[in-house]
């Protein structure tokens, strides 16, 4: 396949280039694959004034003239499924099936606001005097800074650009410097959509530049950040002094819990896709198992069973028997998972299966990995692990797990495995998590508010509530006159 040049910002519907520029690197073999542009404060700039200029006009238009930009911008997406997803796991490193399952979400979630746009309803309120009658509307915040991670790098972008554009505001979007290209891409569709000029910007370079430069411009009503914990926090404390409005999509420690009365092999199955789904660096992905003493061992041996089965390869390997783990995003994410297994090991972890690094030394490939004899002192029951490691716990009573999601400062997602419906309501009000998976692990669709609580964010994407993170509401008090001219 002919190789696809993305060294380009897009600005007011142009690309964009800088003189200095970010290598971008393929995890599998190590190797730099392209530069893209290292913009900094001129293009940060650029992009905010074109996308403040467009913010007037873009607003005006009716949802369903916004909707036909969206449902274009899909469609383009779809169209060229397989070319953006081989640019994706060339820089991200995820098997191409996942890369392909990614855009066709990445659509998903377009085409599912691009209709939400259309259902922005206000409010009238009962007044106070008989003459007043109280109205609230809603209307876009303003132009929005969007900053998005490398783990889902073309998901991320659709599921904060879209609701963002349907609302009526205009963007910057910052995407991460490992996975830039792919964000490139995806505008590339949107901008062949004919969208007026600065209604979507991007601008890649250094994060601290570019995230400071937006924060600073009074223009920019609203962050919207997925990342890091330790980022989303520092980012938080920066919007306060302007009190910008910021959602914040941050990480998360959620645990696999397995009752005596659950299906066993639906549970490790269920277990096993989204532990290693990404190579296990997931937001809501698994951290930990926990498995009811009654059921451990034979649990244990069908999660080990089902992770000796699965493939790790170059994502990008098109033979006929796909590949399901591609390599770590980076060597430091590498070298933290082997530095919690070792802290995990020496703590008198059992390693079940795995726990080497494998593959060709200049990829990041480490083996899909299950622990048992794990206890809460080993640092990787406590911290994201984002790799593929599964550690099994063993609990007998319900409390434990509920105190485990108590204790955690983290609180994005949490699964169960039961068949028991009293269990069912009563783990599901009492676990200490934004997202509750029952029976199954699958939490990402377009019509559901995904996020967290504590620390794993602030503010939803996905659902109505997505809409809503960049919406304002406005109340209006109007006296109304009376047939003799007063009030
Ligand atoms: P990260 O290091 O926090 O980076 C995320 C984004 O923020 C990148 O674009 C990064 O740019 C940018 N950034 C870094 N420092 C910044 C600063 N000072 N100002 C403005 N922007 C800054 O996170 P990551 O390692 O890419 O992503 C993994 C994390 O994301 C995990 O913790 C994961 O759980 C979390 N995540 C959460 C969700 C969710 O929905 N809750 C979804 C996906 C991922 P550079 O790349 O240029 O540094």
């Amino acid at each position: 396949m002919e190789k696809t040049t993305l060294n380009y910002l897009w600005i007011k519907g142009e690309k964009v280039s800088t003189t200095e520029t970010i290598d971008v690197v393929n995890p599998a073999t190590g190797e730099v694959i392209d530069q893209v542009p290292n913009g900094g404060k001129k293009e940060t700039k650029l992009a905010i004034n074109a996308a403040y200029e467009a913010l007037k006009p873009w607003k005006k238009l009716t949802p369903e003239k916004r909707e036909s930009y969206l449902v274009k911008w899909a469609d383009n997406l779809l169209e060229n499924r397989d070319e953006l997803a081989a640019i994706l796991t060339e820089e991200q490193g995820k098997p191409l099936s996942e890369s392909r399952g990614e855009i066709e979400g990445c659509a998903t979630f377009i085409r599912w606001y691009a209709e939400e746009g259309k259902r922005v309803y206000g409010e009238v309120i009962t007044g106070s005097k008989e003459n007043q009658r109280i109205s609230v509307i809603k209307q876009p915040v303003g132009v929005c800074g969007l900053i998005t991670p490398w783990n889902f790098p073309g998901a991320m972008v659709a599921r904060k650009t879209a609701p963002a554009l349907a609302a009526g505001c205009t963007v910057v979007v910052k995407p991460a410097s490992e996975t830039p290209r792919i964000a490139i891409a995806i505008f590339e569709q949107l901008m062949k959509t004919g969208i007026p000029a600065g209604v979507a910007n991007l601008v890649t370079g250094k994060a601290s530049v570019i995230g400071e430069t937006l924060f600073e411009d009074r223009r920019v009503k609203k962050i919207s950040f997925t990342g890091s914990t330790e980022i989303g926090k520092q980012l938080m404390k920066r919007a306060a002094d302007q009190v910008k409005r910021i959602s914040l999509e941050l990480g998360g420690n959620a645990p696999a819990i397995v009752f005596p009365d659950a299906d066993l092999d639906l549970a490790a199955k269920a277990i096993v896709d989204n532990k290693f789904e990404n190579c296990g660096q997931m937001c809501n992905g698994i951290n930990v198992i926990y498995a009811h003493g009654e059921i451990k061992e034979k649990l244990t041996e069908k999660i080990v069973n089902l992770a000796k089965e699965l493939k790790v390869g170059l994502g990008s390997d098109p033979g006929t028997d796909p590949i399901q783990i591609g390599p770590l995003v980076n060597e430091a994410a590498l070298k933290n998972v082997e530095h919690l297994l070792q802290d995990a090991k020496e703590k008198g972890a059992k390693v079940e299966t795995g726990g080497e690094r494998t593959g060709d030394a200049t990829g990041y490939f480490f083996q899909p990995t299950v622990l048992s004899i794990v206890t809460l002192d080993m640092k990787l029951t406590q911290e994201e692990i984002f790799g593929p490691v599964a550690p099994i716990l063993s609990f007998q009573k319900e409390q434990e797990v509920v105190e485990f999601t108590e204790n955690s400062p983290y609180g994005l997602a949490a699964y169960f495995f039961t068949r028991d419906v009293n269990r069912v309501y009563r783990m599901a009000e009492e676990l200490d998590s934004g997202m509750i998976g029952v029976n199954g692990t699958s939490l990402s669709v377009p019509q559901a508010p995904f996020g967290g609580i504590k620390e794993s964010g602030i503010g939803r994407e996905g659902g109505f509530y997505g809409l809503e993170e960049f919406l304002e509401l406005k109340y209006i008090s109007l006296s109304l006159e009376n047939d003799e001219g007063g009030y």
